[in-house]
């Protein structure tokens, strides 16, 4: 029931999804004697649960063991493809994966069978948010799924969008339950990374939901120290931050600027019960999820903004440590931004913001309701312009240059060397600033996955270097 089904049957081309441009993949060229390849993709969404386990890049290294059964490989490297952050029903990080074959042609009908018993055998179909979604296509990835990818990360989208669009090029395709999976199947196929980091994932058995990881945290310092351009592995005070705690297969994933070091580090991390591992090409890290906007006004709910404003006045705290900073930008539309209790030293560093500072924000915008108004909850923040603080303090005095104290409320001053307490008045002084012009993010513990830190440059050359999985079960077990 509720189930979204195309499987190209209207077609006797072979199944299959062209290119606009491809309307006849060269089903009617001879074959000269020698096998005809073409590429496949295929993109698989909403698998997981928060709660209850799995991991949609669990299964897409399952797929990839299965479809290498067939006369296919993977051609590249597989790819996480995050999401949209803000969607209400996203199950963990709003994460899809495409993987993309080369082979020998009409293999999608068994590619798309075998995908569809593997989502229906390892799915957590009981969560309300699991919502799985499956395309498979071969030949040229259409443009619209390219445009839908960017549609994604920036607002709402409905599977009524992405139906028609299946239908109309023919895909192979099902979506269970509501089928919201689809959008983050279609999208992750249509995924096209301007810039991209990578991220190897070390994997045990699916069956296992112990929140606990058998990880030695000295060989996760010690890879990390030996692969430098890995990040996000360990946190200043050398706690581990690339551990889930959750009860998903995921043991350990390293991120990295360049492949090889990327998977050498993860290789060397030393990890009880480890099955396999995948080195997946990713947007996280990139601000992709981004648009930069000039006024408030065109900050619609869920998208995720950047832009310059001035703060209207004080930050102030709130219950469960909150903070806000009213900000206005430079038509006059005013905004709340918000940081929050988790983002820990970010929070209290913007707290140090006046009225009048110049700031570039980065956040996602919060829709309105109940009694909150519509904000933005702030990734970052860069301080360009400070406003120049005046506080009221002692002078000095005027007889014998000592310094002055007050004498209680109401009381005046006092010079503490002389003693005198004739014309002496507190005033506006400029006070050193605690801030200083710069970005200020928060701790690695409290990045989302899309989010860019300063210190990390997203790669922008594409270097394949496989093997990009392997298995592991004789030398962890
Ligand atoms: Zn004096």
């Amino acid at each position: 029931m509720g189930e979204a089904q195309g499987d190209g049957t209207s077609s006797h081309r072979g199944g299959g999804c062209n290119g606009p441009s491809a309307t006849d993949n060269g089903f009617r060229e001879p074959e000269h004697g020698r096998v005809q390849v073409t590429e496949y993709h295929i993109g698989v969404d909403s698998t997981d649960s928060a709660e209850l386990g799995m991991c949609t890049t669990y299964l897409g290294a399952l797929i990839i063991e299965e479809m290498e059964k067939l006369p296919v490989e993977l051609s590249t490297y597989p790819e996480l493809v995050r999401l949209n952050p803000n969607v209400p029903w996203k199950t963990r990080g709003n994460g899809a994966v495409a993987l993309r074959f080369s082979g020998r042609r009409g293999q999608e009908r068994r590619m798309f069978d075998t995908c569809c018993e593997m989502i229906e055998k390892y799915s957590i179909m009981e969560d309300p948010q699991t919502n799985p979604g499956l395309v498979v296509i071969s030949g040229n990835v259409p443009e619209e799924f390219t445009e839908t990818y960017h549609e994604a990360l920036h607002r709402l989208m409905g599977t009524e969008e992405i139906i028609p669009l299946l239908k109309e090029h023919e895909c192979l395709f099902r979506g269970w339950k509501n089928g919201r999976g689809l959008i983050g199947a279609v999208s992750a196929v249509g995924a096209r990374f301007d810039e991209f980091t990578y991220e190897a994932i070390l994997y045990r058995n699916g069956e296992v939901k112990d929140r606990e990881r058998l990880v030695d945290p000295g060989s996760v310092r010690e890879a990390s120290r030996k692969h430098p351009s890995t990040f996000f592995n360990v946190d200043d005070r050398g706690d581990l931050v690339c551990i889930p705690h959750s009860p998903c297969p995921v043991i350990c994933g390293i991120r990295g600027l360049e492949p090889v070091d990327t998977r050498s580090a993860l290789l060397e991390v030393s990890a009880g019960r480890a099955e396999r591992w995948v080195l997946w090409r990713t947007n996280q890290h990139t601000d992709v999820h981004i648009v930069a906007i000039d006024s408030l006004k065109d900050a619609s709910p869920y998208s995720s903004v950047s832009l310059d404003v001035v703060v209207d006045s004080e930050p102030s705290y709130h219950g469960g440590g909150h903070l806000s900073i009213p900000v206005r930008d430079g038509s006059g539309h005013t905004m709340t931004a918000w940081a929050y209790e988790p983002t820990k030293e970010f929070r209290k560093e913007l707290s140090g913001l006046i009225r009048g500072d110049s700031i570039r924000i980065w956040g996602s915008v919060r829709e309105g309701g109940g009694r909150f108004e519509r904000g933005i909850n702030l990734e970052k923040v860069e301080v360009q312009e400070l406003e120049k603080k005046r506080d009221l303090v002692n002078p000095r005095c005027p007889l014998c240059g000592g310094p002055t104290e007050s004498m209680g409320k109401g009381q005046g001053l006092r010079c503490k060397s002389c003693g005198n307490r004739e014309g002496l008045e507190k005033l506006p002084m400029e006070v050193k600033r605690k801030l200083s012009p710069g970005m200020i993010e928060p701790p690695p513990t409290a990045w989302r996955h899309l989010f860019r830190p300063s210190s990390v440059t997203p790669v922008k050359e594409l270097e394949v270097a496989p093997p990009f999985h392997g298995l592991l079960f004789e030398d962890h077990q």
